[in-house]
Protein backbone atom coordinates (compact mmCIF):
# COMPACT_ATOMS: atom_id res chain seq x y z
CA UNK A 1 0.00 0.00 0.00
CA UNK A 2 1.33 3.48 -0.74
CA UNK A 3 3.12 5.10 2.59
CA UNK A 4 1.03 8.25 2.12
CA UNK A 5 -2.05 6.47 2.93
CA UNK A 6 -0.72 5.95 6.46
CA UNK A 7 0.44 9.66 6.96
CA UNK A 8 -1.46 12.05 8.64
CA UNK A 9 -3.05 15.06 6.88
CA UNK A 10 -1.17 18.13 6.97
CA UNK A 11 -2.71 20.42 9.56
CA UNK A 12 -3.68 24.62 8.23
CA UNK A 13 -5.33 27.40 9.76
CA UNK A 14 -7.57 28.83 7.15
CA UNK A 15 -8.70 32.40 7.80
CA UNK A 16 -12.38 33.23 6.09
CA UNK A 17 -14.17 36.43 6.08
CA UNK A 18 -15.74 39.33 3.39
CA UNK A 19 -13.45 41.82 2.17
CA UNK A 20 -12.82 44.39 4.77
CA UNK A 21 -13.47 42.08 7.45
CA UNK A 22 -10.10 41.98 9.34
CA UNK A 23 -8.69 38.95 8.23
CA UNK A 24 -5.23 40.00 7.90
CA UNK A 25 -5.11 41.99 10.93
CA UNK A 26 -5.96 38.51 12.79
CA UNK A 27 -3.40 36.43 10.69
CA UNK A 28 -0.71 38.92 11.81
CA UNK A 29 -1.69 38.88 15.45
CA UNK A 30 -2.23 35.17 15.22
CA UNK A 31 1.37 35.04 13.15
CA UNK A 32 3.19 36.78 16.17
CA UNK A 33 1.88 34.55 18.90
CA UNK A 34 2.42 31.39 16.93
CA UNK A 35 5.62 32.77 15.90
CA UNK A 36 6.01 29.98 13.51
CA UNK A 37 3.42 30.90 11.31
CA UNK A 38 3.70 31.86 7.61
CA UNK A 39 1.02 33.00 5.61
CA UNK A 40 0.05 31.94 2.39
CA UNK A 41 -2.51 34.90 0.32
CA UNK A 42 -5.99 33.67 -0.68
CA UNK A 43 -7.63 36.78 -2.06
CA UNK A 44 -7.15 36.34 -5.89
CA UNK A 45 -6.17 40.14 -6.44
CA UNK A 46 -3.63 40.53 -4.33
CA UNK A 47 -1.84 37.59 -5.90
CA UNK A 48 -1.13 39.89 -8.53
CA UNK A 49 1.45 42.08 -8.73
CA UNK A 50 0.61 45.84 -8.58
CA UNK A 51 -2.21 48.17 -7.51
CA UNK A 52 -1.32 47.40 -3.37
CA UNK A 53 -3.70 50.50 -2.27
CA UNK A 54 -6.57 49.56 -4.89
CA UNK A 55 -6.34 45.65 -4.10
CA UNK A 56 -5.42 46.65 -0.28
CA UNK A 57 -2.77 44.70 0.21
CA UNK A 58 -1.31 44.46 3.63
CA UNK A 59 1.65 46.92 3.90
CA UNK A 60 4.90 45.48 4.58
CA UNK A 61 5.70 47.78 7.36
CA UNK A 62 2.19 45.99 8.74
CA UNK A 63 3.23 42.27 8.42
CA UNK A 64 5.77 42.56 11.57
CA UNK A 65 8.24 40.17 9.70
CA UNK A 66 5.92 37.75 9.16
CA UNK A 67 7.01 35.60 5.57
CA UNK A 68 3.50 36.21 2.91
CA UNK A 69 3.50 34.01 -0.04
CA UNK A 70 1.48 34.41 -3.02
CA UNK A 71 0.98 38.25 -1.86
CA UNK A 72 1.89 40.32 -5.42
CA UNK A 73 3.85 37.72 -6.96
CA UNK A 74 2.28 37.07 -10.11
CA UNK A 75 2.99 39.51 -12.75
CA UNK A 76 -0.28 39.26 -15.12
CA UNK A 77 1.61 40.76 -18.40
CA UNK A 78 3.59 37.92 -18.38
CA UNK A 79 1.95 34.92 -16.37
CA UNK A 80 -2.25 36.29 -17.65
CA UNK A 81 -5.02 34.68 -15.45
CA UNK A 82 -4.35 32.78 -11.89
CA UNK A 83 -6.87 30.07 -11.59
CA UNK A 84 -8.09 28.19 -8.74
CA UNK A 85 -6.21 25.11 -10.61
CA UNK A 86 -2.75 27.41 -10.26
CA UNK A 87 -3.40 28.38 -6.91
CA UNK A 88 -4.05 24.78 -5.80
CA UNK A 89 -0.85 23.77 -7.49
CA UNK A 90 1.60 26.59 -6.03
CA UNK A 91 -0.10 27.04 -2.25
CA UNK A 92 -0.12 23.01 -2.06
CA UNK A 93 3.65 23.17 -2.75
CA UNK A 94 3.84 26.29 -0.11
CA UNK A 95 2.20 23.91 2.42
CA UNK A 96 3.99 20.77 2.12
CA UNK A 97 7.20 23.41 1.92
CA UNK A 98 6.28 25.06 5.46
CA UNK A 99 4.76 22.00 7.08
CA UNK A 100 8.48 20.00 6.37
CA UNK A 101 10.10 23.25 8.03
CA UNK A 102 7.54 22.27 11.10
CA UNK A 103 6.34 25.95 10.70
CA UNK A 104 2.41 26.50 10.56
CA UNK A 105 0.65 27.81 6.86
CA UNK A 106 -2.06 30.15 7.35
CA UNK A 107 -4.08 30.73 4.37
CA UNK A 108 -5.72 33.79 4.60
CA UNK A 109 -8.17 35.89 1.90
CA UNK A 110 -11.39 36.42 0.90
CA UNK A 111 -11.13 34.52 -2.59
CA UNK A 112 -13.83 31.31 -2.03
CA UNK A 113 -13.50 29.56 -4.92
CA UNK A 114 -9.45 29.48 -4.07
CA UNK A 115 -9.88 28.39 -0.86
CA UNK A 116 -12.19 25.26 -1.94
CA UNK A 117 -9.53 24.63 -4.47
CA UNK A 118 -6.86 23.81 -2.90
CA UNK A 119 -8.76 22.32 0.55
CA UNK A 120 -11.03 19.65 -1.24
CA UNK A 121 -9.85 16.55 -1.87
CA UNK A 122 -10.65 15.72 -5.56
CA UNK A 123 -10.55 19.23 -7.50
CA UNK A 124 -12.24 19.15 -11.04
CA UNK A 125 -10.96 22.23 -12.56
CA UNK A 126 -14.40 21.92 -15.04
CA UNK A 127 -16.95 21.73 -12.75
CA UNK A 128 -15.09 24.12 -10.42
CA UNK A 129 -16.40 27.37 -11.67
CA UNK A 130 -20.05 26.59 -11.10
CA UNK A 131 -19.41 25.52 -7.43
CA UNK A 132 -21.36 28.10 -5.75
CA UNK A 133 -23.75 28.31 -8.04
CA UNK A 134 -27.60 27.69 -6.19
CA UNK A 135 -29.04 24.79 -8.16
CA UNK A 136 -25.30 22.92 -8.14
CA UNK A 137 -24.60 23.86 -4.32
CA UNK A 138 -25.08 20.02 -2.74
CA UNK A 139 -23.81 18.43 -5.79
CA UNK A 140 -20.31 20.45 -6.23
CA UNK A 141 -19.72 21.69 -2.69
CA UNK A 142 -16.88 18.76 -1.31
CA UNK A 143 -16.94 18.57 2.64
CA UNK A 144 -13.71 15.98 1.82
CA UNK A 145 -10.62 18.21 2.74
CA UNK A 146 -7.06 16.91 1.83
CA UNK A 147 -5.41 18.83 5.10
CA UNK A 148 -6.59 18.77 8.31
CA UNK A 149 -8.16 22.83 8.25
CA UNK A 150 -8.98 24.82 11.38
CA UNK A 151 -11.27 27.32 10.27
CA UNK A 152 -11.53 31.31 11.40
CA UNK A 153 -14.45 33.15 10.13
CA UNK A 154 -14.34 36.76 10.87
CA UNK A 155 -18.00 37.91 10.55
CA UNK A 156 -19.18 41.38 10.71
CA UNK A 157 -23.25 42.48 10.79
CA UNK A 158 -23.53 43.82 7.26
CA UNK A 159 -24.42 47.18 8.26
CA UNK A 160 -21.94 47.88 9.91
CA UNK A 161 -19.68 46.23 7.60
CA UNK A 162 -20.69 48.23 4.60
CA UNK A 163 -20.71 51.33 6.43
CA UNK A 164 -16.90 50.31 7.15
CA UNK A 165 -16.46 49.59 3.68
CA UNK A 166 -17.79 53.01 1.93
CA UNK A 167 -15.41 54.43 4.48
CA UNK A 168 -12.36 52.87 3.56
CA UNK A 169 -12.69 53.57 0.15
CA UNK A 170 -12.26 57.07 1.31
CA UNK A 171 -9.10 56.22 3.15
CA UNK A 172 -8.07 54.47 -0.26
CA UNK A 173 -8.64 57.74 -2.23
CA UNK A 174 -6.47 59.30 -0.06
CA UNK A 175 -4.17 56.95 0.23
CA UNK A 176 -3.10 57.37 -3.63
CA UNK A 177 -5.93 55.27 -5.88
CA UNK A 178 -6.55 57.18 -7.75
CA UNK A 179 -2.57 58.08 -8.64
CA UNK A 180 -2.23 54.62 -8.46
CA UNK A 181 -5.26 54.30 -10.73
CA UNK A 182 -3.73 56.49 -13.59
CA UNK A 183 -0.44 55.30 -13.89
CA UNK A 184 -2.01 51.65 -14.30
CA UNK A 185 -4.49 53.00 -17.01
CA UNK A 186 -3.66 51.70 -20.74
CA UNK A 187 -5.20 54.28 -23.15
CA UNK A 188 -5.15 51.64 -25.88
CA UNK A 189 -8.69 49.92 -25.56
CA UNK A 190 -7.43 46.66 -27.37
CA UNK A 191 -5.07 45.93 -24.22
CA UNK A 192 -7.72 46.51 -21.41
CA UNK A 193 -9.65 42.90 -21.73
CA UNK A 194 -10.21 42.88 -18.10
CA UNK A 195 -8.39 39.37 -17.08
CA UNK A 196 -6.31 39.19 -14.34
CA UNK A 197 -5.54 42.46 -12.39
CA UNK A 198 -7.54 44.39 -14.80
CA UNK A 199 -10.61 42.81 -12.95
CA UNK A 200 -9.50 44.24 -9.63
CA UNK A 201 -12.95 46.76 -8.24
CA UNK A 202 -11.59 50.66 -9.08
CA UNK A 203 -9.77 49.50 -12.67
CA UNK A 204 -13.07 49.60 -14.74
CA UNK A 205 -14.85 52.23 -12.57
CA UNK A 206 -11.79 54.39 -13.16
CA UNK A 207 -11.35 53.44 -16.54
CA UNK A 208 -14.27 54.73 -17.52
CA UNK A 209 -13.68 57.96 -15.86
CA UNK A 210 -10.16 58.11 -17.63
CA UNK A 211 -11.15 57.54 -20.72
CA UNK A 212 -13.31 60.77 -20.66
CA UNK A 213 -11.03 62.47 -18.83
CA UNK A 214 -7.53 61.38 -19.40
CA UNK A 215 -4.62 61.67 -16.38
CA UNK A 216 -2.50 63.43 -19.27
CA UNK A 217 -5.13 66.11 -18.97
CA UNK A 218 -4.56 66.96 -15.17
CA UNK A 219 -7.28 67.62 -12.24
CA UNK A 220 -9.23 69.65 -14.73
CA UNK A 221 -9.86 72.41 -12.23
CA UNK A 222 -13.21 73.00 -11.17
CA UNK A 223 -15.23 71.03 -14.06
CA UNK A 224 -18.69 70.19 -12.50
CA UNK A 225 -19.09 67.54 -15.48
CA UNK A 226 -15.30 65.75 -14.59
CA UNK A 227 -16.81 66.41 -10.44
CA UNK A 228 -19.65 64.20 -11.16
CA UNK A 229 -18.18 61.26 -13.40
CA UNK A 230 -15.00 61.37 -10.34
CA UNK A 231 -18.13 60.88 -7.89
CA UNK A 232 -20.10 58.16 -9.77
CA UNK A 233 -16.69 56.30 -10.55
CA UNK A 234 -15.91 56.59 -6.42
CA UNK A 235 -19.80 55.46 -6.06
CA UNK A 236 -19.34 52.39 -8.53
CA UNK A 237 -16.41 51.50 -6.11
CA UNK A 238 -18.65 51.36 -2.93
CA UNK A 239 -21.26 50.09 -4.26
CA UNK A 240 -18.87 46.95 -6.30
CA UNK A 241 -17.25 46.67 -2.56
CA UNK A 242 -20.13 46.19 -0.83
CA UNK A 243 -21.77 43.70 -3.10
CA UNK A 244 -18.37 41.82 -3.70
CA UNK A 245 -18.68 41.62 0.84
CA UNK A 246 -22.54 40.23 0.19
CA UNK A 247 -21.20 37.46 -2.34
CA UNK A 248 -18.54 36.40 -0.03
CA UNK A 249 -20.80 36.01 3.02
CA UNK A 250 -22.62 34.04 0.88
CA UNK A 251 -20.67 31.67 -0.26
CA UNK A 252 -18.62 31.44 2.95
CA UNK A 253 -22.31 30.22 4.44
CA UNK A 254 -22.83 27.36 1.52
CA UNK A 255 -19.57 26.12 2.45
CA UNK A 256 -20.96 25.90 6.07
CA UNK A 257 -24.32 24.38 4.87
CA UNK A 258 -21.94 21.71 3.18
CA UNK A 259 -19.72 20.38 5.72
CA UNK A 260 -17.21 22.67 6.55
CA UNK A 261 -16.60 23.47 10.13
CA UNK A 262 -16.28 26.96 10.18
CA UNK A 263 -15.62 28.59 13.30
CA UNK A 264 -17.58 31.91 13.22
CA UNK A 265 -16.08 35.19 15.36
CA UNK A 266 -18.39 37.78 15.11
CA UNK A 267 -15.95 41.30 14.95
CA UNK A 268 -19.14 43.76 14.51
CA UNK A 269 -17.94 45.58 17.93
CA UNK A 270 -14.33 46.12 16.97
CA UNK A 271 -15.78 47.76 14.16
CA UNK A 272 -18.86 49.77 15.22
CA UNK A 273 -15.98 51.12 17.32
CA UNK A 274 -13.87 51.95 14.60
CA UNK A 275 -16.91 53.31 13.18
CA UNK A 276 -17.46 55.81 15.88
CA UNK A 277 -13.93 56.44 17.08
CA UNK A 278 -12.23 56.12 14.30
CA UNK A 279 -9.93 52.89 16.04
CA UNK A 280 -10.54 49.94 17.79
CA UNK A 281 -6.71 50.74 19.06
CA UNK A 282 -7.02 50.38 22.82
CA UNK A 283 -10.92 49.66 23.70
CA UNK A 284 -9.25 45.82 24.08
CA UNK A 285 -12.76 44.86 22.17
CA UNK A 286 -10.46 43.43 19.02
CA UNK A 287 -8.46 41.36 21.34
CA UNK A 288 -11.92 40.54 23.85
CA UNK A 289 -14.09 39.45 20.98
CA UNK A 290 -11.87 38.25 17.99
CA UNK A 291 -8.09 37.54 19.14
CA UNK A 292 -8.72 35.38 22.04
CA UNK A 293 -11.47 33.29 20.99
CA UNK A 294 -9.30 32.69 17.92
CA UNK A 295 -5.99 31.88 19.84
CA UNK A 296 -8.02 29.47 21.84
CA UNK A 297 -9.51 27.57 18.66
CA UNK A 298 -5.94 27.57 17.23
CA UNK A 299 -4.49 26.31 20.50
CA UNK A 300 -6.83 23.42 20.61
CA UNK A 301 -6.38 22.77 16.83
CA UNK A 302 -2.42 22.59 17.33
CA UNK A 303 -2.86 19.74 20.45
CA UNK A 304 -5.28 17.45 18.55
P1 LIG B 1 -15.86 34.29 -8.09
O1 LIG B 1 -16.64 33.02 -7.96
O2 LIG B 1 -16.68 35.48 -8.45
O3 LIG B 1 -14.61 34.13 -8.89
P2 LIG B 1 -14.20 34.25 -5.85
O4 LIG B 1 -14.57 33.85 -4.46
O5 LIG B 1 -13.42 33.35 -6.66
O6 LIG B 1 -15.48 34.65 -6.62
P3 LIG B 1 -13.64 36.92 -5.09
O7 LIG B 1 -12.52 37.13 -4.19
O8 LIG B 1 -15.02 36.93 -4.53
O9 LIG B 1 -13.40 35.59 -5.84
O10 LIG B 1 -13.45 37.99 -6.23
C1 LIG B 1 -14.37 38.19 -7.23
C2 LIG B 1 -14.11 39.53 -7.89
O11 LIG B 1 -14.12 40.56 -6.89
C3 LIG B 1 -12.75 39.72 -8.51
O12 LIG B 1 -12.71 39.24 -9.82
C4 LIG B 1 -12.57 41.23 -8.44
O13 LIG B 1 -13.35 41.89 -9.41
C5 LIG B 1 -13.14 41.56 -7.12
N1 LIG B 1 -12.11 41.52 -6.06
C6 LIG B 1 -11.83 40.50 -5.24
N2 LIG B 1 -10.84 40.78 -4.39
C7 LIG B 1 -10.47 42.03 -4.67
C8 LIG B 1 -9.46 42.91 -4.17
N3 LIG B 1 -8.64 42.55 -3.18
N4 LIG B 1 -9.35 44.13 -4.72
C9 LIG B 1 -10.15 44.51 -5.71
N5 LIG B 1 -11.11 43.73 -6.26
C10 LIG B 1 -11.27 42.52 -5.75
Amino acid sequence: MDASFHRRKDKVVVIMGATGSGKSRLSIDLATLFPTSEIINSDKMQVYRGLDITTNKIPTAQRRGVPHHLLGDVDTDHYGEFSPADFRHHAADLIADITRRKNLPIVVGGSNSFVHALLVQNFDPHSHSNVFQQQQEEALISSELRYRCCFLWVDIAFPVLSQYLRDRVDDMLDSGMVDELAQFFDPDAARRTGFGIRKAIGVPEFDRFFNKYPPSMGQGGDDPLRERAYEEAVKAIKDNTCELAERQIGKIERLKRAGWDLRRIDATEAFRMVLTSGSSNGSGVWERQVLEPSVKIVKRFLME
